[in-house]
């Protein structure tokens, strides 16, 4: 890998651009990283960290400045369920003027190909309410009917994308993820998402503690470990693909499910507390790997088992470290 390639990692601060960073660094890409903050567990291996508020046109031009060719775009202002519900107006609102700006800072500053994270959150959601969902193709974001807020936005900056590709050429390339989880990642404060959020409890848990969880729990999604996202990141960057691609996994499982993994893996027997008026998010939501699979040649396939079991282990030793965990570990992991 030459190291002529200039990247620009928005967001690599937080939990999927701090990964892809350490990725790209170590192929040899000259990185440089940009976000409102450091990564919070781990120094970041970029070639150079900007503090930036990227809602600034100013700052997205300095961002790319300085002959970055290749950007993936992956700031933004998001979080679990919880706090994608709660913040409609500032979420909508911080991202779209990070897209928009950041769009029209890579034009202006020469940008060869521009990546935009967008989410699964965009999907229709009359086509999300079973538990048995069938899994959703790239055109079943269509008649729209998004997450308010964070999903309505990140469809409208699909669409910016597709503008800039077509009016001015931009190579851009739209991924929508499927819950990505992995070490390194917010498990606690409200923005934490569920594989997070449900390690963090069950490490919390002493032996037949109830642990609460949000809705009744046969609610459905599937989970994508982070090293798969990045390595899908990458193939999709370097691909000639324009329309948007699911990157996820289609093995569909409850959140009911998902906390028995994780308990097993902690060893620990848990009561389940279902907590009915907290919000659960849609129904049912799975990936369809058609489109991925022809367009890629390859899908994700870390196996959830072994991607919660690594998952676990940090969250659980970040605990530890703060002497937050019950005194007997039961842990096998
Ligand atoms: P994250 O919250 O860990 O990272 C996002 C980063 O963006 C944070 O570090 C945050 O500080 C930064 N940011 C927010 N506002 C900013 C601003 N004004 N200027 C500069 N930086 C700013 O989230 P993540 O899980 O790493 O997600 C990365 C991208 O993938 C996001 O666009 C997100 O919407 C998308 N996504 C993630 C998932 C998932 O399961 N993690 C699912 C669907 C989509």
């Amino acid at each position: 890998m030459s190291k002529q390639i200039r990247v620009l990692v928005t967001g690599a601060g937080g939990f999927i651009g701090h990964h892809l960073v350490q990725r790209l660094s170590a192929e040899g890409y000259w990185v440089r990283g940009v976000d409102l903050k450091y990564p919070e567990y781990c120094a970041s291996d970029a070639n150079e960290f900007e503090i930036l508020d990227l809602r600034e046109f100013a700052n997205c031009l300095l961002a790319v400045r300085g002959g970055i060719t290749q950007v993936y775009n992956l700031a933004a202002d998001m979080g679990g369920i919880g706090f994608i519900t709660a913040h409609h107006a500032s979420i909508a609102r911080n991202n779209v003027l990070i897209n928009a700006h950041m769009l029209e800072a890579s034009r202006l500053q020469g940008v060869e190909r521009f990546l935009f994270s967008s989410s699964a959150c965009v999907y229709a959601q009359s086509k999300q309410k079973n538990a048995e969902v069938t899994p959703l193709r790239e055109e079943d974001a269509y008649p729209a009917d998004p997450e308010p807020g964070y999903g309505w936005e990140k469809l409208y900056a699909e669409e910016l994308c597709r503008y800039y590709s077509l009016d001015h050429s931009l190579e851009t390339r739209i991924v929508r993820f499927h819950n990505v989880y992995g070490p390194l990642g917010t498990y606690e404060g409200g923005r934490e998402k569920a594989p997070a959020a449900v390690c963090r409890k069950v490490a919390l848990a002493k032996e037949d503690d109830a642990i609460e969880i949000w809705g009744d729990g046969e609610q459905t999604r599937s989970f994508m470990y982070v090293d798969d996202c990045v390595e899908g990141l990458i193939r999709l960057m370097a691909s000639g693909y324009r329309d948007p691609l699911n990157l996820g996994t289609d093995r569909l499982i409850s959140i009911n499910g998902l906390v028995d993994i994780v308990s097993g893996i902690a060893g620990k027997s848990l009561i389940k507390r279902h907590d009915l008026s907290k919000p659960q998010g849609v129904r049912g939501r799975n990936s369809d790997n058609s489109r991925l699979r022809e367009v890629l040649g390859w899908e994700p396939k870390i196996a959830l088992e072994s991607g919660l079991s690594v998952t676990y282990g940090w969250i659980e030793h970040e605990l530890e470290k703060a002497g937050r965990t019950p005194k007997v570990s039961t842990a096998r992991a």
